[in-house]
């Protein structure tokens, strides 16, 4: 992915895509202390750009970060990088790390970076899997408590296990994996929230050791716009034998059908085919 013709906007420049590099002995490549966004420019503008950037303040405070950027700076570098590359529809890429200036666990002497970049990114999951829903393995791995770590921090070292989910779920056959809690607890999947649809009423887990995602809440104001009920609660997995269709929600993935989670069936179904389109018309700005 890095050898490719573009800019990078990287400590308020932009620089070639192929220039864009860090040193070997980068804090967060040994530590993990990085966080980073993921956002979509839709028809030239991207999307709820201020919570985005916003968010990516926030999870830098819960590491520790002293602010290098204002809010208005992070927007600024990702509406420049979008248009620097002659992008459209793309996906968009902050990401905040501790650098090379010292080595250690601790962190004094290091220094906040910031980089965006901008890519065309069509569709997280495929066309065809839109249309006839994903088929999720349930995951080995569990989300952690909020007391083991920064849990609402879109935070790099949280990635870890959803990458070692998503591979074996892939592994096995499978496009994405859900997983559990600590407690055992429906959580999500490994880069999108989850929505069930049970009598035309929707239920969701409580993010209360994951990310409380932007298009979680936007999905949800859609919904209730509509007249659907929804309901955010603890839901166990054997609950899902109950439920008559379900949905990923998040930047990357948007609303995307499931069909099969472990050994349960879904129907793509009116209410998640109606939230696609809304979802659709509104970040379209239609
Ligand atoms: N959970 C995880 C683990 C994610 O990576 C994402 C994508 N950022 C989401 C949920 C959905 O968040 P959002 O809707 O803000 O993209």
């Amino acid at each position: 992915f890095d050898d490719r013709d573009g800019v990078i906007w990287f400590n308020g420049e932009l620089v070639p895509w192929r220039d864009a590099n860090v040193h070997i002995l980068t804090h967060a490549l040994h530590y993990g202390s990085s966080v980073f966004e993921g956002q979509r420019a839709y028809r030239g503008e991207i999307f709820k750009l201020r919570e985005h950037s916003q968010r990516l303040i926030d999870s830098g405070k819960m590491l520790g970060f002293e602010n290098t950027y204002s809010v208005e700076e992070i927007d600024q570098a990702a509406i420049d990088v979008v248009k620097a590359n002659g992008l459209v529809d793309a996906y968009v890429r902050p990401v905040a790390w501790r650098g090379s200036e010292m080595m250690g666990v601790a962190t004094k002497g290091t220094k906040i970076h910031l980089a965006v970049a901008a890519w065309e990114w069509p569709s997280y999951f495929g066309e065809e899997a839109r249309l006839k829903g994903l088929r999720l393995e349930i995951a080995k791995w569990k989300r952690p408590s909020a007391e083991t770590e920064p849990v609402h921090a879109k935070a790099a070292g949280l990635y870890m296990i959803a990458s070692l989910c998503k591979d074996a779920a892939t592994e096995h056959g499978y496009d994405d994996a859900l997983m559990l809690d600590y407690r055992g607890q429906v959580a999500e999947a490994t880069g999108a929230n989850i929505f069930f649809l049970k009598d035309g009423v929707l239920h969701t887990p409580k993010p209360d050791c994951f990310l409380d995602g932007i298009t979680r809440r936007t999905v949800i104001d859609l919904a209730r716009q509509r007249g659907i009920e929804v309901i955010e609660r603890a839901i166990m997995p054997e609950e899902m034998a109950g439920f008559e269709q379900a949905f990923l929600t998040g930047t990357a993935a948007e609303v995307t059908p499931l069909c099969e989670i472990g050994e349960y069936n879904f129907v793509v179904g009116d209410v998640c085919k109606t939230l696609m389109k809304d979802y659709d018309d509104l970040v379209n700005r239609r």
